[in-house]
């Protein structure tokens, strides 16, 4: 299956391709069709199955069909962190359509609030908001979602373990009853059953299983800076005895380097990534598992399909791009019934990145502390607040835009507190970045 095959707005479908989007990942090859008919969704599905953009493509594409766009699509995410990842790919995804989104999520000062509740009063396609602040908004606001079409829960059991079940409850009063509910979910414990049964009609049902490490890994994690890590990495190889490592890296770049250092440490490591010939690859492969090389340092083009048994130590030198990642770099080790150890170290920009990966995997990995020779590391506060305020913005920069009756501000500033932003000033197709 293509993405073609869902006959999408040939813009979308421009923008899709231009993020990297090959072929529709099975959550959206399930979901798409089901909400382009118009149906109600219950999704199970956790973070990395590309769930966002399984929902996000068939709005996006009904949006440019819409009769009423202002306040079109209402999505409810559980933490301020979410609903502007949400926004990112909006922006990439609708990146040659027109499209406008905002964020609203709780925080910042009065200007933030009196900025977010205008731009959703002069009305925005898509409003990303968390559930607290928009039932402040809703209460005291003078705002109106009577042209909402769409409305998307976004990691629903996340947001009921927040205690949001009442907030979403009363937020639903609000909108019309006429609208397409979509609920996504990593896990569907009862309370989920009933608040769907309580706000979808007859919807569809999918379930997107994923494969969880196996029993015998031992996970743990340290908390390091980036200019400490080099240091826990001798101080682990010195004070252990691993006899078959992997380290895995996000870029290839960190692993060039790193091996390079590392070598003069551990002679018999090799690098391994995607500027290596074929030929070499394989000969790395094979002196691995005849265990001539002791370590290996790669990218994750290592972590998807190589069998070696007997790999005890598996290090994420930095935490991996999504869950499905981490999963398969830890699976690494042991396989086939044996035991192996998983260390990842995180540092404090990935930690929100690294809470989302024990949500998926449905376990908090114990975090240690590095050897006081290191000096301090970060502490571990994944749900500390980062980044700027909501915000407003017109997309279709790549081939001219309509512009929407509200404020206009050039197209640059996103963050800054619940501002307002109206596009179109890109100076040419480049690659989105989600
Ligand atoms: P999500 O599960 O929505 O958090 O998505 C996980 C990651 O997969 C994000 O970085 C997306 O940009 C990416 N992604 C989503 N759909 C696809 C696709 N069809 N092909 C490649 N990457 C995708």
């Amino acid at each position: 299956m293509t993405f073609q095959d869902f006959n999408f707005n040939p813009d979308l479908i421009e923008g899709l391709l231009a993020m990297g989007y090959t072929k529709p990942t099975p959550i959206q090859e399930q979901a798409i069709p089901v909400i382009l008919h118009d149906r109600d969704l219950i999704a199970c599905a956790q973070t990395g199955t590309g769930k966002t953009a399984a929902y996000l493509l068939p709005i996006l594409h009904n949006i440019q069909k819409a009769e009423h766009r202002h306040l079109n699509t209402l999505i409810i995410a559980p933490t301020r962190e979410l609903a502007l990842q949400i926004d990112q790919q909006i922006e990439a995804l609708g990146y040659f359509i027109n499209v406008s989104s905002i964020t609203v999520y709780g925080g910042g000062s009065g200007v933030v609030w009196e900025q977010q509740k205008k731009a959703m009063q002069l009305g925005a396609d898509v409003v990303i908001a968390t559930p607290g602040r928009l039932i402040s908004m809703l209460t005291v606001g003078d705002i109106s979602f009577k042209h909402l079409e769409h409305l998307v829960l976004d990691e629903a059991d996340r947001m009921l373990d927040m205690g949001f079940y009442d907030d979403i409850v009363r937020i639903i009063s609000y909108l019309p009853e006429d609208r397409q509910t979509l609920l996504f979910s990593a896990t569907m414990p009862p309370k989920i059953r009933a608040l769907a049964n309580q706000i979808l009609r007859e919807p569809a049902e999918i379930n997107i299983a994923i494969s969880k490490p196996a029993d015998g890994i031992l996970q743990m994690a340290y908390m390091v800076y980036d200019q400490q890590k080099f240091g826990l990495l001798k101080h682990l190889f010195k004070e252990t005895d691993y006899k078959s490592v992997i380290i895995f890296c996000s870029r290839k770049e960190t692993v060039k380097r790193l091996a390079t250092d590392l070598k003069k440490v551990i002679p018999n490591l090799q690098a391994f990534h995607s500027d290596l010939e074929q030929e070499q690859r394989e000969e790395i492969m094979r002196n691995f598992k005849n265990r001539q090389v002791q370590v290996l340092v790669g990218t994750d083009i290592l972590s998807r399909g190589i069998d070696v048994t007997g790999i005890d130590l598996v290090i994420n030198f930095d935490v991996p791009p999504d869950g499905e990642d981490y999963i398969h770099r830890i699976g690494r080790t042991a396989r086939a019934e044996t035991t192996g150890t998983a260390i990842t170290f995180i540092n404090d920009q990935d930690q929100q990145r690294f809470a989302s990966i024990e949500r998926l995997i449905g376990r908090e990995i114990p975090k240690t502390i590095i050897p006081p020779a290191l000096g301090e590391g970060p502490s571990y506060q994944p749900g500390e607040r980062r980044g700027g305020g909501g915000g407003h913005r017109h997309g279709g920069g790549g081939k001219g835009r309509s512009g929407g009756g509200g404020p206009r501000h050039g197209g640059g500033n996103k963050s800054g507190g619940g501002g307002q932003r109206h596009g179109g000033s890109h100076g040419g197709p480049k690659k989105p970045q989600p």
